[in-house]
């Protein structure tokens, strides 16, 4: 058949039902033991090939099927599942680092991220590196005989600035330099991140792929085979099982994940739209929209966005104030995570999170979910009364 359709691949998996039974959801296989024919069978099965299953820890048709779907999403060939995105993000640097080697981080990254990067260079004699997320090509500079990974987040986490990636790329592999992408914000559909150059791409599973708010997992996509096999022992390694039932939760969210996508997407404009003629609102940091930085990059390397954005208030009004407002939302939960039906809302200390971060407005995340946009604008409009 044809290359399929993104659209078309959500709703179309390979997933053979058992001989006289016929469905579409994948089945639930739940195992700790893995029953072997005969002895040669348990001594020629080998768990990274996945030719066949050794442990329930070490996969199951079920958590197979989710893996081969995920790697088709993101163009990838080989994926591996952690219980967490965090977790994800941290069998990576297992992986790819030891002791005495670099690793260089976006100044905006994903805050547990971060926190991940402190614990290794003050535990683990790696060192820990910051950069600025625009930085684009000057990546090369900062790039020294040990490093052997760059993380990338696009857009960032809650200050959303969009990075170059094909020029960050270009500079790492110059130097033999690893790059890996958190694509968890465009959830693998709009940002089609192997093409610009990347070698890992990460997915908070949690979010748009579950689209539940009830499921916790994340996955690790590349397109080489030796860079998978790395990977794949530190999963082995650190034993990053996951369950059938989340597995089959995730998968259930697929179909209908890029119609969601595009839904949170045209919602989200349409209420930062309108928070940005809001004289309360100094800036929309929205990679649509031309005051985000980096938004050409966006232009010119997406073909969508989340339901995820970031307002900074005019700086005359006090935490205290923005406070208000965030608790006379009724609309907007108040909690962190993102990706499903409900509109979320998050206050951030911007100022403490990042070096060098100048506007002294506050700022506060907006995560738009499927709700009748006309409410959710009323619901801010009334909440904007409180400051
Ligand atoms: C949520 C998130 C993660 C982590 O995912 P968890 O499953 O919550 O651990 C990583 N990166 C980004 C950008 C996220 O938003």
């Amino acid at each position: 058949m044809a290359k399929k359709s993104a659209q078309t691949t959500l709703i179309h998996s390979d997933y053979a039902a058992p001989e006289g039974f016929s469905a579409y959801p994948t089945a639930i296989h739940h195992a700790s033991t893995v029953l072997f024919k005969d002895v040669a069978a348990m001594r020629s099965g080998e768990w990274k090939e996945k030719n066949a299953y050794t442990y329930g820890l070490h996969g199951t048709p079920t958590t197979f099927t989710l893996e081969a779907r995920l790697a088709e999403i993101e163009g990838g060939s080989f994926c591996l599942l952690a219980p967490s995105g965090l977790a994800a993000i941290a069998m990576a640097d297992f992986a790819l680092l030891k002791t005495g080697d670099d690793v260089l981080l976006p100044d905006n990254v994903y805050n547990p991220n971060r926190e991940l990067g402190t614990w290794l260079t003050r535990d683990f004699g790696i060192t820990a590196r910051y950069y600025d997320p625009l930085i684009g090509a000057g990546i090369g500079a900062e790039i020294q005989p040990n490093t052997k990974l760059i993380w990338t987040e696009a857009p960032g986490s809650v200050s959303m600035e969009v990075p170059d990636l094909p020029a960050i790329c270009k500079a790492a592999h110059d130097k033999g330099v690893l790059v890996a992408l958190d694509n968890t914000w465009s959830a693998g559909l709009a940002l089609r991140g192997f093409d610009l150059g990347v070698d890992i791409i990460m997915q908070a599973l949690t979010k748009y792929q579950s689209g539940g708010s009830d499921v916790l997992m994340g996955a690790l996509i590349t397109r080489d085979r030796a860079l998978n096999d790395r990977l794949a022992l530190a999963h082995m390694r650190l034993g990053m099982g996951v369950s059938p039932d989340d597995a089959y939760l995730v998968m259930r969210g697929l179909p209908s994940m890029k119609l969601r996508f595009e839904a949170h997407d045209a919602s989200a404009r349409q209420v930062a739209t309108w928070l940005k003629a809001r004289p309360e609102i100094a800036r929309v940091l929205h990679p649509a929209f031309a005051d985000c930085p980096g938004h050409d990059i966006w232009q010119r390397d997406f073909s969508g966005a989340g339901g995820l954005f970031s307002v900074v208030f005019d700086a005359k009004y006090t935490e205290a104030q923005t406070d208000r407002f965030v608790d006379q939302l009724e609309l907007f939960g108040l909690g962190y995570s993102w990706g499903g039906a409900n509109s979320l809302v998050m206050p951030y200390r911007i100022q403490a999170m990042r070096s060098g971060w100048s506007d002294g407005g506050v700022l506060v995340r907006f995560n738009i979910g499927l709700e009748d946009t006309a409410d959710l604008i009323a619901d801010i409009e009334q909440a904007l009364c409180a400051l």
